[in-house]
């Protein structure tokens, strides 16, 4: 009630949220209580958390910051939402976000941009703006997001938040609105790195009803958080500390990084040479599978349909032409085009490749290092509006992107200020290697 009380002041303003569950969310804090009455409560009975509203959420209105799915109350629980239930939490509503998870600013909403709790003329970053912003606010401690090409990580970083992407594979995507399927993740964003432990252990694990999520089990995240760091040998990508880099973003990343060696870890340079090639092939690759995963929504089954349609082709056009924003468009033509006869061993095919070689990349450094640093983002959070050319918001994604095209696991954690803006260090492992990153993060903070 005190959170609801919060948002109810305070984010009028933010805009964090689209959807308060406010009944819902009294009677799951009444099972808790009951659940802990009887002495049945785990570690997250009775937790507040919010949801991006990418999550299918049973009875719920699930928009995916779309238009096209503003009248959207999805029937089921995506396997995220169903394991934090049964955990006990209590979701306080859905949070705000880009359009069908496409932007780095959450200005691309349907639902309006939100405002960075920092500094009110900033963004919070995308495309998980609202969850990052509404933990940064205080109104509720944890939140969900998902991460394609750093949707976690970058609003966690311009939050001054913790936001983890797990391993691709590691959180089942069943329920969770696809945007490019081999690139999904879900993951926890939190004030800290245990927060995000205790989180990533509900969520975690393998799910029959998603064929990409991996049978593997999920360790006690929370046993390794306070292994000590000596020994640890950390790689700076050159890559990352170069050209487009903020002097003062990285001098913040910089000091950081030196706190590890006062804990004993070891720091030398490494290279990820094909790095250039991320968001080149990213978006490619990212449009491409989009095109096809958002060719569902033909105002037949889902979502927003057009008044009076003159025959079928006319239904299709109009209720898509009305239903999606301007960026979701301009990325299902991208990708429509590179898969199209003729453009696909040109663009799809040798994405593709430039993928693996990505991929490599990273397994070749992790046969040096342990884990790697780097800034989350090449500046601190930007002004609203102030960023409207599209391929110059697709180049603030330069060090987050590499990372779900190789499918590694990477963490946001908060790295000081630039003025009043916060700033994120990004820490990366190799697959699977999510208790290393929390413990390396738990030990800096
Ligand atoms: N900014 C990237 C994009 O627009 C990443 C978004 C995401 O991770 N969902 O596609």
């Amino acid at each position: 009630q005190h959170l609801l009380g919060r948002i109810d002041r305070l984010d009028g303003e933010l805009n964090s949220f689209i959807t308060v569950t406010f009944d819902q969310a009294l009677a799951e804090a009444e099972a808790a209580d009951a659940a802990r009455a009887k002495g049945d409560a785990g570690p997250l009975t009775g937790l507040p958390l919010a949801l991006k509203d990418i999550f299918c959420t049973r009875d719920v209105k699930t928009s995916c910051g779309s238009k096209m799915l503003d009248s959207f109350v999805s029937p089921y629980d995506a396997t995220v939402v169903e394991r934090l239930k049964a955990a006990g939490t209590v979701s306080l509503g859905k949070t705000n976000m880009d359009e069908f998870a496409m932007g780095s600013s959450n200005e691309n909403s349907f639902f309006g941009p939100v405002k960075n709790p920092w500094d009110l003329a900033a963004v919070p970053g995308g495309s998980s703006g609202g969850s990052a912003a509404a933990v940064a606010a205080g109104l509720v401690p944890a939140a969900m997001g998902t991460d394609t090409g750093g949707s976690i990580r970058q609003p966690a970083a311009f939050c001054g938040i913790t936001g983890l992407k797990p391993t691709y594979g590691r959180v089942s995507r069943y329920g969770m609105i696809a945007y490019a399927s081999s690139l999904d993740q879900a993951g926890p964003m939190a004030r800290s790195a245990e927060d995000c432990a205790l989180l990533l252990g509900a969520i975690a694990g393998h799910d029959l009803r998603d064929s990409t999520s991996v049978a593997r089990g999920v360790p006690d995240y929370l046993a390794e958080l306070n292994a000590p760091l000596s020994g640890l040998k950390i790689g700076l990508p050159r890559e990352y500390f170069g050209d487009g880099l903020d002097p003062e973003v990285e001098a913040a990343t910089r000091a950081a990084i030196q706190a590890f060696e006062t804990l004993g870890a070891t720091v030398r340079e490494v290279s990820l040479p094909h790095t250039h090639y991320a968001i080149p092939a990213y978006y490619v690759i990212a449009p491409a599978e989009a095109s096809s995963n958002l060719s569902r929504y033909d105002g037949v089954r889902f979502g927003h349909r057009c008044d009076n349609p003159a025959d079928l082709i006319d239904l299709y056009k109009r209720s898509r032409a009305e239903g999606f924003g301007d960026e979701v468009k301009r990325r299902i033509l991208i990708g429509t085009h590179t898969l199209s006869e003729g453009f696909f061993d040109a663009y799809y095919k040798k994405a593709q490749q430039v993928r693996r070689l990505i991929r490599q990349d990273f397994l070749d450094a992790f046969e040096e290092v342990d884990v790697l640093m780097g800034p989350a983002s090449p500046t601190p959070a930007f002004d609203l509006g102030a960023n409207k050319d599209p391929v110059s918001m697709y180049l603030q994604d330069i060090y987050t992107i590499a990372v779900n095209l190789a499918g590694i696991p990477g963490i946001s954690v908060p790295a000081g200020f630039v003025g009043n803006r916060p700033l994120g260090l990004q820490i990366l492992g190799t697959h699977f290697a999510e208790a290393q990153l929390l413990n390396v993060a738990h030990q800096f903070q």
